[in-house]
């Protein structure tokens, strides 16, 4: 079952990490037991070492329940050579190292009871005895004695000696699935099991912040993190843009879990969206502290996303939920890698609401970009008098028309086409003549086109590249677009390559026109801009308070031109009391 799990191609499946709190009770003052027959039952079986991924987060795992503050992994091959695991961790004394690689036996867990309550990755003590079974295993330990102790099981063997080494534990396997041609048979190419093996250390290394992680491949280092907090792991396993674009948060709410209320906290990394993939698996997830592959919660990180992220890519993100050990069941599967939780639905909500509310709050300025939240959308410029100062909201009428007093008429203000106004002119502002910033798109995107556009796109690659795009030619009418505009907090879709296409070759038609003498892609430019502004902006449905209408209002009177929307089409509509008193059919206004 887990293999063919893992086969289908999501390595972080691979991942099991860390508890939050570093070791549960019972590894505290470890002492390896064998378990119970009747516990052993009611652990979900399975074969634990399928693909040398799998050996990598046996042994992680342990590292982590060991309260390692270092984990250095080192991979020969594609790991069937060699996979060497380093920790400093507690330790273990010669006793509890001989009978640990015995089937198993476990200090994690004393019997089912404790099954509900695990609160470390292992529970089953299965991993070393496995891995002993599929390979050559040597465990050099040392529990902070004087003399460190060295367990080797080759050929069913086990043999025990003296061994100098400092306070931690290193696990080496060699000749994995040796003597098992049809698992051999089963692998990957070595690079993309070493892929797997290299995507799991970096969800460990994003989702256990605290530890440094490194690891090499072949005796070259591939990925070190400090251990120092998610920024700095999200550096070292991404890269700097993706780091520092990133907010850091957390997110407390109580969440009924079907009929008994306990608490929830979430907190991690979010990257901005002008960083996104063109898939989910770079939405790390632990509960309770362990790394898990589960869809829901993912869709739901990108659901607090919302809008803020073009359509088809997918955010980066790191996010440790806790939630009360009863309300999950960490004994599901073999890999460990998912839980059942309790209340799936309620805690879903808790996390994407968590996530967008860490989006509305973060500065997302500070990558350059003009935060398009409705609050920040509608803060008061400084030093321009509103042209609707005094004006007074009435109300909401179908969710979508502000009715508003003013000096004695009565102004019908459409909250889309108002809020898309504001924002156009917040966009335009914050760019000047600036280029459109952009965002890449990594792995970049294929848009075909038919052969028009095509044209087009050869003839205006220089504009292309002034409005954020980067294109170049896939073949034939098709085009790989890397980089996409990214002026808001929203980044542009690679289809809006088709519509800036049209407009350019539109605006070819009819140069001369008044594009304001900023050029020939003035117009187009502003165009992409209109475009870009109106997605965030207010919908029809969208209830607003008294409170937001007004600060709306009174933002629509600082606008430039606050009359039409970015498109051309009214924003304010007044009917004086003339019209209503003929309507009425009243000969004066007042009696
Ligand atoms: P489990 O992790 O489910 O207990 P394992 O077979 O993985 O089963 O490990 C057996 C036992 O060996 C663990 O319970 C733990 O006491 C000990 N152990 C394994 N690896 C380490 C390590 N790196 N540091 C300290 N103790 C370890
Ligand atoms: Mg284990």
């Amino acid at each position: 079952m887990a293999d063919r799990e893992d086969a289908a191609g999501d390595a972080a499946a691979d991942a099991d990490a860390a508890a939050d709190t570093d070791a549960g009770p019972a590894a505290a003052n470890a002492e390896v037991r064998e378990l119970p027959e009747s516990t052993v039952e009611r652990i979900a079986a399975g074969e634990v070492v399928t693909r040398p991924s799998r050996v990598v987060a046996e042994l992680v795992e342990n590292s982590l329940d060991a309260g390692a503050t270092r984990v250095d992994v080192a991979v020969d091959g594609d790991g069937t050579d060699r996979i060497r695991v380093a920790d400093d961790g507690r330790g273990m004394s010669r006793a509890d190292a001989a009978l640990a690689v015995e089937p198993h036996t476990t200090s994690k867990l004393r019997d089912a009871a404790d099954l509900e309550s695990v609160g470390t990755l292992g529970f089953r003590g299965e991993a070393l005895a496995s891995v002993a079974d599929a390979a050559d295993l040597t465990v050099t330990t040392n529990d902070g004695g004087d003399v460190g102790t060295e367990v080797t099981v080759a050929d069913g063997e086990v043999s025990v000696s003296d061994a100098g080494r400092a306070r931690g534990t290193t696990v080496t396997v060699t000749d994995l699935f040796a003597d098992r041609p049809a698992r051999r048979e089963s692998l990957a190419s070595p690079a993309r099991e070493f892929a797997r093996i290299s995507s799991l250390v970096a969800e460990y290394a994003v989702l256990r912040p605290g530890v440094a992680f490194s690891l090499t491949h072949d005796g070259t280092e591939t990925v070190s993190t400090p251990g120092t907090g998610v920024t700095d792991a999200l550096l070292a396993v991404y890269d700097r843009e993706t780091a520092s674009q990133s907010t850091a948060f957390e997110h407390r709410a109580d969440v009924d879990f079907a009929g008994r209320t306990g608490a929830l906290r979430v907190d991690g990394a979010l990257a901005y969206p002008s960083t996104t993939r063109s898939t989910r698996e770079h939405v790390h997830v632990a509960v309770n502290g362990r790394p898990v592959r589960n869809e829901a919660l993912r869709a739901a990180v990108a659901q607090g996303y919302g809008s803020l992220l073009p359509s088809g890519r997918e955010p980066v993100a790191a996010l440790r939920l806790d939630v009360p050990a009863w309300a999950v069941d960490p004994n599901v599967h073999p890999a460990k890698t998912r839980v059942a939780l309790r209340a799936a639905d309620a805690v879903a909500d808790a996390v994407e609401s968590g996530v967008r509310d860490a989006l509305t709050t973060a500065d997302l300025r500070r990558s350059g970009e003009v935060a398009m939240d409705l609050d920040s959308s509608l803060a008061p410029v400084d030093g321009v008098d509103s042209d609707f100062a005094d004006a007074a909201v009435i109300g909401q009428f179908r969710d979508l028309y502000l009715l508003c007093e003013a000096d004695g008429d009565l102004l019908v203000v459409d909250q889309h086409a108002a809020h898309e106004r504001v924002n156009y002119e917040r966009l335009r502002e914050s760019l000047a003549d600036e280029a459109v910033p952009s965002a890449s798109l990594d792995p970049a995107e294929t848009v075909s086109l038919d052969p028009g556009a095509a044209a087009a796109a050869e003839a205006y690659r220089d504009e292309l590249g002034r409005l954020g795009f980067d294109v170049e030619p896939f073949g034939g009418t098709t085009y790989r677009v890397t980089a996409v505009p990214a002026p808001l907090g929203r980044v542009a879709d690679a289809d809006a390559l088709r519509d800036v296409l049209a407009a350019l070759r539109d605006d070819a038609g009819t140069v001369g026109d008044d594009a304001g003498g900023r050029g020939g892609d003035a117009g187009v430019r502003d165009a992409l801009l209109a475009d870009l502004a109106c997605h965030p902006s207010l919908k029809a449905g969208d209830a607003l308070d008294d409170e937001a209408a007004t600060k709306l209002l009174r933002r629509l009177g600082e606008c430039e031109q606050p009359y039409a929307c970015p498109h051309g089409r009214p924003t304010v509509l007044s009917v004086d009391e003339a019209t209503l008193a003929a309507g009425f059919e009243r000969d004066s206004a007042r009696r």
